[in-house]
């Protein structure tokens, strides 16, 4: 499964913005990505909320997307929607700079807004899609099966 990255630039927020400040980015993309065997993102669109803490940038995202699934009872594919919100915390790169070592320090989820004061979301947002992804997809609730 390969992915491009998707850069939002955050150096406004870092730079003019004092802690709690906020800056909410419109996201969209067509990646046309196989998860799997079954399940292949079309796109997908949404909001990221990001909000300037101490040390770092918040990110809440607000996605939908759009996947070609396969039908887990009549086998055809078909266009699945879905909706996800999460969030992820990216470390401001030069705060996250070990004192000693002077190695980053990955935060939490392991994100940092790089030195073009950018934080990547594709990663994130294919992750979050992936774990959305349901074990029985059903085209309809009412599908009958293979007729
Ligand atoms: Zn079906």
């Amino acid at each position: 499964m390969k992915k491009e990255p998707y850069k939002l630039d955050v150096k406004n927020l870092i730079v003019k913005g004092s802690v709690g400040s906020k800056e909410i980015f419109s996201v969209k993309a067509t990646p046309d990505i196989e998860i799997d065997e079954e399940n292949v993102l079309k796109a997908y669109e949404g909001e990221v909320k990001a909000t300037l803490l101490e040390d770092s940038i918040l990110a809440e995202f607000n996605i939908n997307y759009e996947m070609e699934t396969v039908c887990a009872r009549c086998l055809k594919t078909f266009l699945r929607k879905g909706a996800i919100s999460f969030d992820r915390e990216y470390l401001i790169g030069k705060r996250a700079v070990a004192p000693r070592t002077g190695r980053y320090m990955a935060g939490a989820d392991g994100l940092i807004v790089d030195k073009e004061f950018c934080i990547e979301v594709a990663g994130p947002i294919l992750e979050e899609i992936a774990f959305d992804i349901p074990m029985k997809p059903l085209c309809k609730e009412s599908c009958k099966g293979i007729t």
